[in-house]
């Protein structure tokens, strides 16, 4: 197996990433930066997306598993001082076949503008947001008129990503087994004349939703952790990626709900 190492680049990340060079040297596990069969995220959440945006095109063959130097990582749930563990036990597989993996569903994005379409996947999120206005953008779901939206933007999750932007919105947290997309208002402005359904919405595969964008108008488009300003986008459609899904390598169980358990309620049960 070959790996590579994506890190935030603080001392204690390069510190680990330094460790496990030397331990995969030892080991004899080639590194790989192009074609790497296993990537190992040191940082944050921030990291590991940095780490699937990188190798965005490779998803079928490459598996991910994160260390995190800071709080409780969602995509990250090894601890530092734990490294040497966790490169033994990836030393001991050879083969990514013999790798346990599990699979989580992503967001597509199609973008069409008058050049043409483009296609982004987002591990977490995709949003839009108004620039100095409001965003004002139709929105469709299934090819049907579902409502007329103005506010300050729309959030597109996926399950996994359901954890972060989407929990500040009051969105839902959907198990990652689920094939799902979740849209989530970001302060929609609901009156006599704008109207719009004010919770969140949950879609499954197949479906898709499409948004359309009042013309020429300013936007700034987010996936995950990178942003763009737009203004020449027609319609941007939204569904759970059909041909591709994101592998985290586990190497030990770490169940969902336990995350959302100490990432957010604590881990005492008084
Ligand atoms: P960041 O500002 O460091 O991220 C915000 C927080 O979200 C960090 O604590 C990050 O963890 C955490 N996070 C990322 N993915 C998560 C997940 N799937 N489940 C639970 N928490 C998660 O910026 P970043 O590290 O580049 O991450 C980009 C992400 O930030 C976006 O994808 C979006 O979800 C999130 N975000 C949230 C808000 C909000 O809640 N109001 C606004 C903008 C962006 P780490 O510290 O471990 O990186
Ligand atoms: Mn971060």
């Amino acid at each position: 197996m070959k790996y590579n190492v994506i890190e935030r680049g603080d001392d204690i990340s390069k510190e680990l990433t330094e460790r496990f060079h030397t331990l995969a040297a030892q080991q004899g596990m080639p590194r790989d930066e192009e074609n790497p069969d296993i990537v190992l995220s040191i940082g944050g959440d921030g990291t590991m997306l940095q780490a699937f945006h990188k190798y965005t095109k490779q998803l079928d063959h490459i598996a991910f598993v994160g260390i995190h130097t800071g709080h409780l990582g969602f995509f990250a749930d090894w601890k530092p001082h734990e490294l040497d563990d966790l490169a033994s036990l990836m030393f001991s597989v050879t083969t990514p076949e013999e790798l346990h993996v599990v699979q989580y569903p992503v967001v597509e994005i199609e973008i069409t503008t008058e050049q043409g379409i483009e296609t982004h996947l987002a591990l977490n999120e995709f949003t839009l947001r108004g620039i100095e206005v409001s965003l004002v953008a139709r929105l469709h779901v299934n090819d049907e008129m579902f409502e007329m939206f103005r506010g300050d933007g729309i959030c597109i999750s996926s399950p996994a990503g359901s954890t972060a932007y989407n929990k500040s919105l009051g969105g839902a947290m959907v198990h990652p087994s689920l094939e799902a997309i979740q849209i989530a208002e970001i302060a929609s402005i609901n009156n006599r004349v704008y109207r719009t359904l004010g919770s969140s919405m949950i879609l499954p595969k197949h479906h898709h939703c499409d948004i359309y964008p009042k013309a020429q108008q300013n936007m700034l488009l987010s996936l995950d952790h990178l942003y763009m300003q737009r203004s020449d986008v027609v319609s941007i459609r939204c569904r759970v990626a059909s041909n591709v899904k994101v592998k985290f390598a586990r190497f030990r169980p770490f169940p969902f709900w336990n995350r959302v358990r100490e990432a957010f309620v604590g881990l005492e049960v008084k």
